[in-house]
């Protein structure tokens, strides 16, 4: 199964992609996650995409595009993949399908994830990352047990660098110009699913599971 998760930044996408993976047993990738262990790396494409990451813009599309093409020629991915972050563009959309395309492959489910620009600007605002699980906390709406440190295994929570006021303006921006019309180039096509993500993620994880369930039971 392909699950594309689509949305605003702090729309949830990593929190929920998380969970359907650990549900579907499918591999989870997320572009921005990547693309930060590139940067941190000092790898060539780290090298190209930090000033676009640090600006709040998107990364170019074909460094994107040859970073997708050689990750879905990974065995590992044969079963599914759940695809967070990317594509972003219609560009992007339009060569993911075609490099699909080329494997007998299509997405069986794109999913928007769709919340108020203040809400997700609110989440990313009080939004950490454990250093040593991944784990995504909202401190505002569960703070730690110690301040700090990640409930879940001990390691250290980090700030994203871009979780800061001026850079999530800007993400909005390009969210606005670049992504908006690339939601609307999936949803003219079917397999797209909306799911409001304003709400207690206990329940939007729900939602999501009931989706999952009905798209894998209609592809099996
Ligand atoms: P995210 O972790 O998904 O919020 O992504 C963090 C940053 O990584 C974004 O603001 C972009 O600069 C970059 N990025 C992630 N995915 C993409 C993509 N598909 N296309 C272009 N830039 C991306």
């Amino acid at each position: 199964m392909i699950v594309l998760l689509l949305g605003a930044p702090g729309a949830g996408k990593g929190t929920h992609a998380a969970r359907i993976a650990d549900h579907t047993g499918l591999p989870h990738v997320s572009s921005g996650e990547l693309l930060r262990g590139a940067v941190e790396r000092k790898t060539e494409l780290g090298v190209k995409a930090k000033e676009h990451m640090d600006a709040g813009s998107l990364v170019p599309d074909e460094f994107m595009l040859a970073w997708i093409e050689e990750l879905l020629d990974d065995s590992v991915y044969e079963s599914g993949i759940i695809l967070d972050g990317f594509p972003r563009t219609v560009p992007q959309a339009e060569g993911l399908d075609k490099l699909l395309a080329a494997k007998g492959l299509a997405t069986d489910l794109v999913l928007l994830l769709d919340i108020t620009q203040d809400a997700a600007a609110e989440r990313l605002l009080s939004r950490v990352t454990c250093g040593k699980c991944g784990a995504i906390h909202n401190l505002a709406q569960k703070p730690m047990e110690v301040p700090g440190i990640c409930d879940a295994c001990g390691g250290e929570l980090e700030t994203r660098a871009d979780d800061v006021r001026e850079t999530i303006e800007k993400r909005f921006v390009e969210f606005r110009k670049q992504t908006e019309p690339m939601i609307e180039y999936y949803r003219s096509r079917g397999n797209f699913e909306t799911i409001n993500t304003n709400r207690a993620v206990d329940a939007v994880r729900q939602d999501i599971r009931d989706l999952l369930d009905r798209v894998s039971a209609a592809t099996s």
